[in-house]
């Protein structure tokens, strides 16, 4: 199908973009487009105006300030995944990256418009949520800081206003913590029916601190603080895991669709839970 016409605008400041994003009834900002194109084509959405992020310096990149890995919201996820930095300070992110779509998506898409599309079956949004992210968003007012547990409000809904720029990501570091990302999917489809990002710290021989937070069990990525509170303290034994791992459905709201009945996705839940911290740890 083709979009309905639109206007198209390539600022090179931030600023310039928030100011376009004031000046129209319906403006939307084009990062990789490989959600919002397939969107515009099949007429879901109709923006008078697309405004191309693609020349705004300074929005793609890697950098650490103090304790926090930084990440431009322009940064492919081939970049992420690809960048010793994110490597070295966000492992799971780079691993979960590494897992998005095929080789060309993850070289147009960018981690900005992926957490900013908010769809529930994308991976990335779950990773910041179970790393504690801040996302650093910038309007007409300027700067403001936004949680990770506060930005994804609902179905493809975000705490943007409708004229502010997702500009950053922030992350604590987990160098040195056990992470895995665990997806379940189609073959012939990357997007996750199911997917748990899980980051363990290890101390004593036992787990010292859990983080871990599920793709697709609901309209918003699910931290599963249950299970963060029963593994923090146990062995690291599969069967300790299993047992913290039982209750990764708790407060989960998954849908019934064309992939997964909801009662199969609580399931996979509890399982893929139980694997991806198995095989963080290695046990
Ligand atoms: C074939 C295919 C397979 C895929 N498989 C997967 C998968 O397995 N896992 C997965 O997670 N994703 C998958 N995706 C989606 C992919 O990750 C997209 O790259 C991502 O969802 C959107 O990023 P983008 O840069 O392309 O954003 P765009 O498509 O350009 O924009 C998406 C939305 O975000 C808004 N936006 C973009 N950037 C910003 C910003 N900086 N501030 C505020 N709003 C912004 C746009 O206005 C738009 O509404 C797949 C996509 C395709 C086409």
């Amino acid at each position: 199908m083709i979009p309905v016409p639109f206007d198209y605008t390539r600022p090179s400041t931030v600023e310039e973009a928030v100011a376009a994003l004031g000046s129209a009834e319906d403006a939307k900002l084009l990062a990789g487009g490989q959600s919002l194109l397939p969107v515009l084509r099949l007429r879901l959405a109709a923006p008078t105006v697309l405004i191309d992020l693609g020349a705004v310096p300074g929005l793609a990149g890697v950098r650490v300030d103090g304790d926090a890995l930084v990440i431009g919201a322009m940064t492919t996820h081939a970049e992420v995944a690809a960048s010793d930095l994110v490597r070295e300070h966000a492992p799971l992110l780079a691993a979960a990256a590494a897992t998005v779509g095929d080789r060309q998506v993850r070289h147009r898409g960018t981690l900005g418009g992926s957490l900013a599309h908010a769809d529930p079956a994308a991976d990335l949004p779950a990773v910041a949520a179970a790393l504690d992210a801040t996302y650093v968003v910038q309007g007409p007012a300027g700067r403001r800081s936004v949680p990770a547990a506060d930005f994804a409000v609902d179905l493809f809904t975000t705490a943007l206003d409708p004229d502010e720029i997702l500009v950053e990501v922030r992350l604590p570091s987990t160098a040195g913590w056990a992470v895995h990302y665990e997806k379940f999917h189609r073959t012939a489809q990357s997007w996750a029916i199911v997917g748990v990002a899980a980051a363990v710290r290890r101390d004593n021989g036992g787990i010292g601190a859990a983080r871990v937070a599920l793709t697709n069990v609901g309209p918003v990525p699910h931290r599963a603080r249950d299970v963060e509170t029963a593994l923090t303290g146990s062995p690291a034994t599969p069967t300790a895991i299993a047992e913290a791992c039982s209750r990764a459905a708790t407060g989960t709201a998954p849908v019934d669709d064309l992939t997964a009945s909801a009662e199969y996705r609580r399931e996979l839940a509890r399982v893929l839970t139980t694997r991806a911290v198995c095989r963080a740890l290695g046990v």
